[in-house]
C-alpha cells in the first residue's frame, strides 16, 4: 500500500523504515493542510502527527484523491474531524498506548527543573555566575500534587510522585482502581485546585476539558501552585494563565504543549521573528519553562509509535480490525 507520511522528521523515517513490512512509504517533510493534500496523490493511506491539520476540508480533498485510511502517529486525535472522516468512509487509526513512561518522566523532568531552577542555573554557570539568588526551590516531600486525568500517563505520574513522598490527589470522571488501591483519593476539580501545590494535566482535549484551566479555575487555586501541562495546549487558557503568573496566583508554569503550537513547534525558527505575542510573553517569565512537544520523544516511544503504525497499516490493508480505530463515539 502506498502511504503518504506527512510531517516527517529524521527519526520517523528511521524507525518507520525499520518497522516496515511491504508498504511503499512516501516521506514528506510538509505538514498536512489545505495546500499540501495533492502530495498524497496515488496513496491509499495518509499518516500524520499531532500538528497536521485534518479538518473537514482536508478530509474532503483526501477523499477525492481516493484516500481510505488515516493513520495517526499519536494517541491524541483532537486534531481530526472524525465526523467528516466517517462521512467520507475514511478509517482513522491511532497509536493508543505507546510508552506512558516517556510522557510521565518528562513531566517529572519539568517539575524538578522548574522547582530547582535548573534551566536558569545551567545558563548562569555557563556564564561564570555562581550566585544562588533566585534559585531557591522547595522540598517536594509532603507537598500535594493534583493529577487531572488518571489514565495510562496519569497513573505512572501518580506512582512516581508517590515515590517522592508527595501527597497525591486526583480528579477523573472515570476513576481508575489502581489509583484507588494506591490510597489516592479522587476529589472534585475545585478541591484539587484549592489543595494542590503542583497541578499536572493528563486528560485528553475534548469539548469538556478545553480551557479547563481558565480564570475561574485559577481563582480557586490557594497555594500558588506549579502548573504542568504535558497533555494538550488548549487545556489551558494561556492568557488567563499569564494573568495568574503576573498576579502570583500561579507560582510557576511548565508546558510541553501550547494551544497555538502548530505554527511553532517542530520547526527551527531561530532566524525568524516569532509573531505570537502570547507565546513570546510566556518566554519572558523567569518561572516559566517551555519544551516543544518533546514529552513523547524517547527511543522506546518513537520505536513503538513506528511499530504500531506499521501494524495498523498491515491490518487495514488486510481488511482486518486494528483495535485502534478512532470513532466519534470515543470522544463522548
Ligand atoms: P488515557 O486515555 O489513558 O487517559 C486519559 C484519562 O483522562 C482517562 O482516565 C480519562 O477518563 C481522563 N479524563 C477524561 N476526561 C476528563 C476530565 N474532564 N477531567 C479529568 N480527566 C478526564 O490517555 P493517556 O495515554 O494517559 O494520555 C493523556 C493525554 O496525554 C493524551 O490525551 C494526549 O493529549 C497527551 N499526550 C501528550 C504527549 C506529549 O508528547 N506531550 C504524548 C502522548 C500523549
Amino acid at each position: 500500500m502506498i502511504v503518504a507520511i506527512y510531517s516527517t522528521r529524521p527519526w520517523d523515517e528511521t524507525y518507520l523504515c525499520e518497522a516496515n513490512t511491504n508498504h511503499d512509504l512516501r516521506f514528506l517533510e510538509a505538514k498536512l493542510d489545505h495546500t499540501t493534500t495533492p502530495l498524497a496523490t496515488g496513496a491509499a493511506a495518509v499518516c500524520v502527527f499531532v500538528n497536521d491539520l485534518v479538518d473537514r476540508q482536508v478530509i474532503e480533498d483526501l477523499a477525492q484523491l481516493g484516500m481510505r485510511f488515516l493513520a495517526l502517529r499519536s494517541a491524541g486525535f483532537n486534531h481530526v474531524d472524525l465526523a467528516a472522516a466517517a462521512e467520507y468512509g475514511i478509517t482513522v487509526v491511532r497509536v493508543p498506548a505507546y510508552s506512558p513512561h516517556a510522557v510521565a518522566e518528562h513531566t517529572l523532568a519539568l517539575l524538578l527543573s522548574l522547582n530547582r531552577n535548573i534551566h536558569r542555573a545551567h545558563n548562569r554557570v555557563r556564564e561564570g555566575n555562581f550566585r544562588l539568588d533566585g534559585l531557591l526551590g522547595r522540598d517536594l516531600i509532603g507537598k500535594t500534587v493534583g493529577v487531572v486525568g488518571t489514565g495510562r500517563i496519569g497513573q505512572v505520574v501518580a506512582t512516581i510522585f508517590q515515590g517522592f513522598g508527595m501527597n497525591v490527589i486526583a480528579h477523573d470522571p472515570y476513576p481508575n482502581d489502581v489509583i484507588t488501591d494506591m490510597g489516592i483519593p479522587y476529589v472534585s476539580l475545585p478541591e484539587l485546585f484549592a489543595q494542590s501545590d503542583v497541578i499536572t494535566l493528563h486528560c485528553p482535549l475534548t469539548p469538556e476539558t478545553c480551557r479547563l484551566i481558565d480564570a475561574e479555575a485559577i481563582a480557586q487555586m490557594e497555594r500558588r501552585p506549579m502548573l504542568i501541562n504535558t497533555s494538550r495546549g488548549a487545556l489551558i487558557d494561556t492568557t488567563a494563565v499569564i494573568e495568574g503568573l503576573k498576579s502570583g496566583q500561579i507560582g510557576s508554569l511548565a508546558i510541553d504543549v501550547y494551544e497555538e503550537e502548530g505554527d511553532l513547534f517542530f520547526e527551527d525558527l531561530s532566524n525568524t521573528v516569532i509573531q505570537d505575542d502570547v507565546f513570546s510573553r510566556l518566554l519572558t517569565f523567569p518561572n516559566v519553562l517551555v519544551t516543544g512537544h518533546q514529552a513523547f520523544f524517547t527511543e522506546e516511544a518513537v520505536r513503538e509509535i513506528a511499530e504500531v503504525t506499521i501494524e495498523n497499516l498491515d491490518r487495514l490493508e488486510a481488511n482486518e480490525p486494528t483495535g485502534t480505530e478512532v470513532t466519534v463515539d470515543l470522544v463522548g
